[in-house]
This record gives C-alpha cells, sequence and structure tokens, in this order.
C-alpha cells in the first residue's frame, strides 16, 4: 500500500496529492510549516508543535482553516493511515491559490498538507562519532526581515549555507547574523559547553525557537547543569570544549570539528552524550 498523504481535508494516495502552480507557497515560499517526529506511535512535542505553527500563521497574516485539535486529529489519522510508528511528519499550510502577483489576500483559502513518513536521520555512525561542520560564509537573514521565530516555507538562505557545507563534504553549516554572532545551523539550533556551562544562542540571534531545543534545556536543568542563553561568536565555537546541534531530525549530535579546529579531542563530549540519552529516554516516555 503506497502513502496516503492529508491534503485539504482528505487522505490521498501520494500520486494524486498535488497542489496548484498557482499556490503561493510554489511561487512565493509564502506558508509556514512544522517538522515534527512520532516516537512509538506517539506525536512528540504536539502541543508546542502546533502552537510554533499557529503562531507562524498568525506572524505572516495567514488564516489555518482547523482548529488546534482538529488539526491534531488530523495528523493522528495521517499516522495511522501510514502505520508509522516512528517516524516524521511534515505539516504544511500555503497561502493557496492566488494570481501570479504577490498579494496574498487574493489568494481564495490556505491549503494544508500533511506528510507522514519514514524518516532519514544521519547514519548511526556520525552520533558516535561526532560530526564535522563549517562555518558558512552565508549570513543568516536579517532577523528584523524576517523574524527568526517564523518557521516559513521559504529555506533559501539555510540551503545556500546547506550548499556550502556539501561542497566541503560535510553535512551541516554553521551561520552567523549580521553582526558576526552565531545563529544557528542550516537545521538545527546550537550549543556549546565551556567549564561545565552549557551556552546557547538567543532567539534573537536569529535562530528559530526550536522545540528540541526548548526540551535539550529542560533536561539539562534538570540534571543540575547550568543554561546560559547569550551571543557567541566564532571563537567560542574554536575554543569550546564541547558542541552539539539540536533538532527534530538530527536530535542531540555531537560536533568534533569545526573549520579544522578539533573539539573535545575528536569525540562527543560527556554532556552532549548525556543529554543525548536523555533525550533519548524522554522521547520514547521512559523518563
Ligand atoms: N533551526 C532551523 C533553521 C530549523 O529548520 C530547525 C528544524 N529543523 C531547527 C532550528 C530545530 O528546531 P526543532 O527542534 O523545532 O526541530
Amino acid at each position: 500500500m503506497g502513502l496516503k498523504i492529508w491534503l485539504d481535508g482528505k487522505l490521498v494516495d501520494k500520486d494524486d496529492a498535488k497542489v496548484s502552480v498557482f499556490d503561493h507557497g510554489l511561487l512565493y515560499g509564502d506558508g509556514v510549516f512544522e517538522g515534527i517526529r512520532v516516537y512509538d506511535s506517539r506525536i512528540f512535542e504536539n502541543d508546542a508543535h502546533i502552537k510554533r505553527l499557529f503562531e507562524s500563521a498568525r506572524a505572516i497574516r495567514l488564516k489555518i482553516r482547523l482548529t488546534q485539535d482538529e488539526l491534531a486529529k488530523a495528523m493522528e489519522e495521517t499516522v495511522k493511515a501510514n502505520n508509522i510508528v516512528n517516524g516524521y511528519i511534515r505539516l504544511l499550510v500555503t497561502r493557496g491559490v492566488g494570481t501570479l502577483g504577490l498579494n496574498p489576500f487574493l489568494c481564495e483559502n490556505s491549503c494544508i498538507i500533511i506528510i507522514a513518513d519514514k524518516i532519514q536521520l544521519y547514519p548511526e555512525e556520525l552520533y558516535e562519532k561526532g560530526m564535522k561542520i563549517i562555518s558558512a560564509n552565508t549570513v543568516r537573514n536579517h532577523p528584523l526581515a524576517i523574524p527568526p521565530q517564523i518557521k516559513s516555507m521559504n529555506y533559501l538562505n539555510n540551503i545556500l549555507a546547506k550548499i556550502e557545507a556539501l561542497d566541503n563534504n560535510v553535512m551541516e553549516a554553521i551561520m552567523y547574523n549580521h553582526e558576526g554572532f552565531v545563529a544557528e545551523a542550516t537545521g538545527d539550533n546550537v550549543f556549546i559547553v565551556k567549564d561545565g556551562v552549557v551556552y546557547t544562542p538567543p532567539v534573537e540571534s536569529g535562530s528559530l525557537e526550536g522545540i528540541t531545543r526548548k526540551v535539550v534545556i529542560k533536561l539539562a536543568k534538570e540534571e543540575k547543569i547550568c543554561v546560559v542563553e547569550k551571543n557567541l561568536t566564532k571563537f567560542d565555537l574554536y575554543v569550546c570544549d564541547e558542541f552539539f546541534l539540536t533538532g527534530t531530525a538530527a536530535e542531540v549530535i555531537g560536533i568534533v570539528d569545526i573549520d579544522g579546529r578539533t573539539i573535545s579531542e575528536g569525540k562527543p563530549g560527556p554532556i552532549t552524550t548525556k543529554l543525548r540519552e536523555k533525550f533519548f529516554k524522554y522521547a520514547h516516555g521512559k523518563e
């Protein structure tokens, strides 16, 4: 049986899940989305993801034509229809079909799409050995141009940095903001450890308020580890004791090399490993 996609109220076969070429999601990247994990048939941090989606939509004056409860039910329905036990949900709300002009208010109705599928994680080996990354030259969008809290369908800024990573034979790149402070990775939030304290850039630096980030901060605090949100420089990354990224797809992944500088003797450090383990237990409801 093929994949079933939830498209504007109906579960349809993958091959029939089509949107118009006049959808402003396609024409302008005008829309918002969420990436959500399913662990043991449960939708991970469901409420937080739905809240973020509605806030992103509100910020761009996009009307979602379902209530938060209806949307949660639609996601559950899609997960069940595809027998997803451990997987990933992509939830999109596009501006909908409009004219060739920019005007979003000429779009008839926003369009809701839910895809539930398996997830392509980094290879297991990368979690054990840690990942090499680079600093991107592409500057993160100015937070006053596009608020980083909006999880919009327009990812060109991140894609340009991702291309730099791939050109350098690594999977991720750190993006710095217009002032040179660390913002985030192309699809993950940034954490470092220095002298036993965990540091992460504030959202205002130009990073998405990651849901994994929030969970990891909570888990660290439970372990009595001090977490500080503060602007970080490239130098801070180069001389840190430990370095890890967090995100829905990546979970918690240790970084062992940035721009040729070795971090924590070239293997994921103890706090990184502890938080990765705690995250795994939390995700699987064992905490
Ligand atoms: N930053 C960006 C740019 C992202 O796309 C994501 C999501 N992949 C994250 C951070 C991490 O956020 P979350 O933990 O909510 O997945």
